[in-house]
């Protein structure tokens, strides 16, 4: 199906209003991301005075203001001729200790038309949620410190910069397809955003060719770039190899579904790509903030995904989607989800047998047994580890309290260490 007429009319316009005749073949220089513009909007956007962005805040607000803001000045097309907002009421499940609440708040989506008059009927969306814990201590890892803002740096206003770098970028170089950048609101939530967006799309969802998004990936370490959604087209390993050229080691998951905004295009039958650069001490807390993002790493993993986007923007035919046979999960205990250890699992799997954790949270049940970032899980309360998925079992199969044996192999040798769980917020 076409999109309604009034969508191009709207990039027309926009691009007449700034004067830069948008719809053009004509193949402008791409520019290199600037890692400079990256770091100042995350600097921005995870400053207190945005009070860490949760959804229903005015510092959210201020967030999405900031961002249509960047759009309205590159020359996009909002949803409507003034306004790039898509407003909704998120409602976040309650939790154990939590009321159920009505928070107000909104997606930005901002469009750019195609420059091929047959192609620029199909999507590339290009996504990353805006939104953080605010002062709630609802998901954070460390409790202990109450109201404190969380600013989400790498969780997630680097994502927010790179879908804004790209938006500059390809503003200065459209492709032939058409693109949407959307930033989503409430993925703290419950990935309410994108559920949202992909109930209320401007365009059918049969239009959107792929779905590209970027969800902490501020902090790329030792040239470690994790991507989720691999297998969702069967293009997708090729098309990565060549955008990558050896620059990074990107460590692939297949699946489309994973824990952020992707999830929700890829249950509708999209392609995904969902690019990460890995957990880290201060996922989820006070302290994941500006000074720790690396901008030039961010800057060498939007430049890799503007090559992704440009192939799918310029092939001449849509990539082909796959629906990835999903492995099997043992049901958690109804008791199982408080348990508490105090790892970061590597979600980079592959490169070795058992799980290696990144991080070791201080005081934790992990810590007071004496294991060690660095570690590899083999063995967890007798049940064998060889991946994220293994490991995440035998933890969950486990209750506060519990006293399990952890056998962990460090600097190649096996080590047998005695841990009681704790009760997460315990
Ligand atoms: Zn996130």
């Amino acid at each position: 199906m076409r999109v309604h007429p009034t969508v191009f009319a709207l990039c027309a316009a926009a691009a007449a209003a700034c004067g830069s005749g948008r719809v053009t073949t004509a193949a402008a220089p791409i520019a290199a991301p600037d890692s400079a513009r990256i770091r100042s909007d995350i600097t921005y956007l995870a400053s207190d005075r945005l009070e860490g962005r949760r959804a229903g805040t005015p510092g959210n607000d201020s967030a999405a203001a900031y961002i249509a803001h960047r759009y309205r000045a590159l020359g996009l097309a909002g949803l409507t001729p003034v306004s790039y907002l898509q407003p909704f009421v998120a409602r976040p499940a309650a939790g154990p200790h939590t009321a159920p609440e009505s928070l107000p708040t909104q997606n930005v989506v901002a469009m750019l038309a195609g420059t091929d008059s047959v192609l620029r009927n199909q999507w590339i969306v290009i996504g990353a949620h805006f939104d953080h814990l605010g002062r709630s201590t609802e998901g954070a890892l460390d409790p202990e410190a109450g109201d404190a803002i969380r600013n989400g740096a790498d969780d997630n206003a680097s994502g927010t910069a790179a879908v804004m770098e790209l938006a500059r970028l390809f503003a200065a170089a459209p492709t032939r397809r058409s693109l949407m950048f959307v930033n989503f609101s409430a993925e703290e939530e419950g990935l309410l955003g994108s559920a949202y967006f992909v109930e209320h799309a401007p365009v059918s969802l049969d239009s959107i060719d792929a779905m590209v998004n970027f969800d902490m990936v501020g902090r790329l370490k030792n040239d470690r770039l994790i991507i989720y959604g691999v297998a969702t087209a069967s293009e997708f390993p090729a098309l990565l190899d060549s955008a990558n050229g050896g620059l990074v080691k990107i460590f692939g998951q297949g699946d489309g579904f994973g824990p952020s905004d992707q999830s929700s295009f890829y249950a509708k039958n999209v392609p995904v790509l969902h690019f990460f650069t890995d957990l880290h001490e201060d996922y989820h807390k006070a302290t994941d903030d500006a000074d720790k993002i690396n901008a030039s790493g961010e800057a060498t993993v939007v430049g890799i995904a503007e090559r992704v986007i440009r192939d799918l923007g310029d092939r001449p035919a849509r990539v082909t989607f796959v629906r990835v046979p999903s492995k099997p999960t043992v049901a958690a205990s109804s008791e199982g989800t408080d348990v508490y250890f105090g790892s970061i699992p590597d979600m980079a799997a592959g490169d070795v047998a058992g799980e290696r954790l990144t991080g070791i949270t201080p005081g934790s049940p992990a810590d007071k047994a004496g294991l060690k970032a660095g570690d590899v899980v083999v063995e967890f309360g007798g049940m064998p580890v060889t991946d994220l998925q293994t490991y995440s079992q035998a933890l969950y199969a486990h209750r506060p309290g519990d006293v399990v044996p952890v056998v962990v192999v460090r600097d190649g040798r096996r080590l047998t260490l005695t841990v009681t769980l704790g009760r997460r917020g315990g």
